[in-house]
């Protein structure tokens, strides 16, 4: 399916071995305990990491989290403290989840990331990202409010992922994602996550 030599996961229970990761992450995965690649995971891996638009239907439990981070951590240049990947979640819960396995997994990578949510730490999320991030996980309206200030530079990212967008879409944060989508270049590597594809999803997607 790709041009570039994939690694072999045609087996039914492929391993992380097998996904060709990096040994920073597979010692990570080694001490969290995980032993095998879920479907979810196996499924995204290759597209993913090949820098491919991907829409995923997937409910939380499912794995879908490490679905999207482990590509996503393959494809960092961590030599590059500019923002390379956006995450947008609908809540300050998943936020804090998905920024978590971010740092769990990118442990012995070097990554550097900020999770932004409103309500608190507007000075510390600032502080973080003048420091330099590659990763940005975050909430619509705080993302939007520090992206407005010009708190973050946008030329760097390469791939953003909307994560639990039929959330988002159901919380009323349709127009702030119609900015984020419109202010990032059309080429950018765009993963939507959605556990229904409504409508409204479709309509997103289709864009
Ligand atoms: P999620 O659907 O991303 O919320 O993940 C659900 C749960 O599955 C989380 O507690 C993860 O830590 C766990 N998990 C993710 N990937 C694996 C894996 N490959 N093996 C075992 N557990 C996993």
């Amino acid at each position: 399916m790709f041009a570039d030599a994939e690694p072999d996961i045609s087996g039914s229970s492929p391993t992380f071995d097998a996904l060709g990761l990096s040994e920073h992450v597979l010692r990570a995965i080694m001490e969290i305990g995980y032993k095998k690649p879920l479907q979810v995971q196996v499924e995204c891996f290759a597209p993913a990491k090949a820098g491919r638009n991907l829409v995923v239907q997937s409910r939380t439990g499912s794995g879908k989290t490490a679905a999207f981070v482990l590509p996503i951590l393959h494809r960092i240049d961590y030599s590059n403290s500019s923002p390379q990947v956006v995450v947008v979640v609908p809540t300050r819960e998943l936020a804090l989840q998905v920024h978590g396995e971010f740092e769990r997994l990118g442990r012995y990578t070097g990554l550097k990331s900020v999770c932004i949510y409103g309500g608190t730490g507007f000075g510390e999320q600032f502080n973080r990202l003048m420091a330099g991030v590659h990763v940005i996980v975050g909430t619509p309206g705080r993302l939007l409010d520090h992206y407005r200030r010009g708190n973050f530079r946008t030329d760097q990212v390469h791939a953003i992922v909307l994560d639990e967008a039929d959330e988002m879409l159901n919380m009323g944060f349709k127009e702030d994602i119609d900015v984020i989508l419109a202010d990032t270049p059309d080429a950018i590597q765009r993963i939507l996550f959605s556990a229904t594809l409504s409508a409204g999803i479709l309509e997103l997607t289709d864009r």
